[in-house]
């Protein structure tokens, strides 16, 4: 076969019955859910998990505070099992920053569905490898290190399995002596579990017109340090959230910070994706707000222990595409099951690899395959995802129209309205107007901002952020963010927007440089690329597509 010119050798392929893409928490509740319901019936059943971190959970970044209902759903003994689940919820703040001071909102007021009370702070990337380890305890296959690159399909264009990417190509996409063709692992289902902005699950989105009338899918990123604090500044059980300062009030977005174990601290700010200023960076509002009296009096004479971002899907009910195509289905944040307002997804991933994983299960012991799972759509649409997603679904559109302090307001209103006549509220569904990058406005009509440089202290610069990711990648490898047209960045998104990329990357992978002439240069460090997506998602030429890289590269978080 042909690749980039060199004749490269045909692929091998394993047979499975469910492949699943991606072990967080949707594909290992889907991977697990499948071989507990092989077990109760007592036949063979096989279950393929590929993971494209260097090993369960080096590419998982949340908060994270979590709703245990899809956990207790999956593995009801799961305290008596030892997940790494321990820290319940003791108090909830929420706060309205300005640039010194804050106001607390009384309990009182905000609606009980954004209550904590039942939930754990906790690290998600440490549940996924407790996961992990109880998915293998069963019987999965898990291979990390793998990404799956590519969707196969059979000549009736139904999916029929992924193969993972060739590793051991140099950048010019020549074999080295390391190359290693991809397999292909077929299933009779494909199960996509990729989190936010999949790269498969957008091309399954797109071949199979999933999202044709539904809003389009917002986003936001999200950036998140751990901290472990001084022994009197921790306060286990403790979950804040914040609003305003830094952000003005028309850029949405806001901050986390969680207590919980052993002096650990998970601060984080996410910054939505549809804000307008081509000068904002998320990752400097991050460091600014970090200085914020409320933030930095818990942060100071503690240390920083790692760094990391992420995108996550903020469209909500309205945005959910179809979930399943033939041969397979979205699960998890591929799909968006993300609840904005409660910053809760990690229940919903696990719900829904559940429903998944039954559905699947019941049509394979039908003697189905290759088709669509409709009783998993179902189970969606009508069961408790359905329940958690549709009382909330007007909080961001009310966001994005009316800014940060009407829209927060309106949101509580809307809930609060959903909470006491369920499924009412407001009465309507408000749809989301633009697709995120739209919303970015040019430099001719944008304010520059200025942000203060880091102390080396409290705030860093991104280089030294990286470092606290521990991303790696082999260097000699095909650059995998992949630019439709190499000309855009210099010659469009430069003059209009300033190259926006320099500054939404929270990696510094985007850079312009001057040549030895003098004239600007893009260039991209993919090395430092930490898997967030956010470039794939905010370019305003969409003109950048992430793939996979080798596997095993990225981010190699341990505790996020
Ligand atoms: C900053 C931030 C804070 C959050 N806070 C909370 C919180 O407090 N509580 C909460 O419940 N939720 C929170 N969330 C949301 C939560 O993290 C997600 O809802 C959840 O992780 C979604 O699970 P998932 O399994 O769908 O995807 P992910 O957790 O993203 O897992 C996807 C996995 O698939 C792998 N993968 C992706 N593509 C491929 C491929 N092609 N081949 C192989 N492997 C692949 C990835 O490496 C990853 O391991 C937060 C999210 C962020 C970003
Ligand atoms: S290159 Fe893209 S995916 Fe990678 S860290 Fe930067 S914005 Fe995120």
């Amino acid at each position: 076969m042909a690749h980039d010119g060199f004749d490269l050798p045909p692929r091998e392929a394993m047979e499975f019955d469910v492949v699943v893409v991606g072990a967080g928490p949707a594909g290992l509740a889907a991977a697990i859910r499948l071989k507990q319901l092989a077990a109760e019936a007592g036949r063979e059943l096989s279950v393929v998990v590929l993971e494209k971190g260097s090993e369960v959970g080096a590419h998982i970044l949340s908060g994270a505070v979590i709703d245990p209902r899809g956990l207790n759903r999956l593995i009801p003994d799961w305290k008596a099992k030892g997940a790494p689940v321990a820290t319940s919820v003791r108090e909830d703040r929420f706060l309205v920053l300005g640039p010194a001071g804050k106001l607390r909102l009384p309990g009182f007021m905000m609606p009980p569905l954004m209550s904590n009370h039942g939930n754990y702070i906790a690290s998600l990337g440490a549940l996924c490898r407790w996961l992990g380890e109880e998915a293998l305890r069963l019987g999965v296959e898990i291979y990390p290190g793998f990404a799956a690159a590519e969707v196969l399909y059979d000549q009736a264009g139904a999916v029929v399995g992924v193969a993972t990417g060739d590793m051991g190509l140099a950048r010019n996409g020549r074999p080295k002596d390391t190359f290693v063709r991809g397999m292909e692992l077929k299933g009779k289902y494909t199960l996509i579990a990729e989190g936010a902005r999949g790269s498969l699950a957008k091309q399954l989105i797109e071949t199979f017109r999933l999202d044709r009338d539904r809003c389009p899918q917002k986003y936001g990123i999200g950036l998140k340090e751990l901290w472990q604090v001084a022994p009197e500044k921790h306060e286990p059980g403790l979950v804040q959230h914040t609003f305003g300062w830094p952000l003005d009030n028309r850029t949405g977005g806001g901050s986390f910070m969680y207590h919980y174990g052993a002096r650990l601290v998970a601060v984080g700010f996410v910054v939505h994706l549809d804000y307008e200023n081509p000068y904002l960076s998320p990752y400097d509002e991050f460091q600014r707000f970090k200085t914020h009296p409320a933030v930095r009096t818990v942060l100071e004479g503690g240390s920083r222990i790692a760094y990391g971002a992420r995108a996550l899907t903020e469209g909500g009910w309205q945005s959910i595409p179809k979930l399943t195509f033939p041969g397979g289905a979205l699960l998890g944040c591929a799909a968006g099951f993300m609840n904005v307002p409660r910053i809760k997804g990690s229940h919903n991933a696990m719900l829904s690899g559940i429903h998944a994983a039954e559905a699947a299960f019941a049509a394979i012991s039908a003697g189905r395959a290759h088709d669509r799972l409709e009783a998993y759509e179902k189970a969606v649409r009508e069961g408790e995802i359905a329940r958690d997603l549709r009382p909330v679904r007007n909080a961001k559109p009310l966001w994005s129209r009316f800014g940060t302090l009407a829209g927060v307001v309106l949101g509580g209103i809307d809930m609060w309205l959903n909470t006491l006549i369920p499924n009412v509220g407001l009465g309507v569904t408000l749809a989301h107007r633009k697709v995120d990058y739209e919303g970015l406005k040019t430099t001719a009509s944008a304010r520059p901002i200025a942000y203060p440089k880091p102390d080396g202290v409290l705030t860093f610069d991104k280089l030294t952020s990286v470092s606290f990711s521990q991303t790696s990648h082999e260097e000699d490898q095909p650059v995998h963010l992949k630019l439709a047209d190499p000309n855009i960045p210099v010659a469009i998104n430069l003059p209009e927007f300033d190259e926006p990329a320099q500054r939404y990357c929270p990696a510094g992978v985007y850079e312009i440089v001057a040549d030895r002439d003098g004239k600007p240069r893009f260039q991209i460090n993919a090395q430092n690329c930490v898997h967030c997506k956010t470039c794939d998602i905010k370019d305003p030429s969409q003109n950048i597509t992430w793939v996979p890289p080798e596997g095993g590269g990225g981010p190699n978080y341990a505790e996020m």
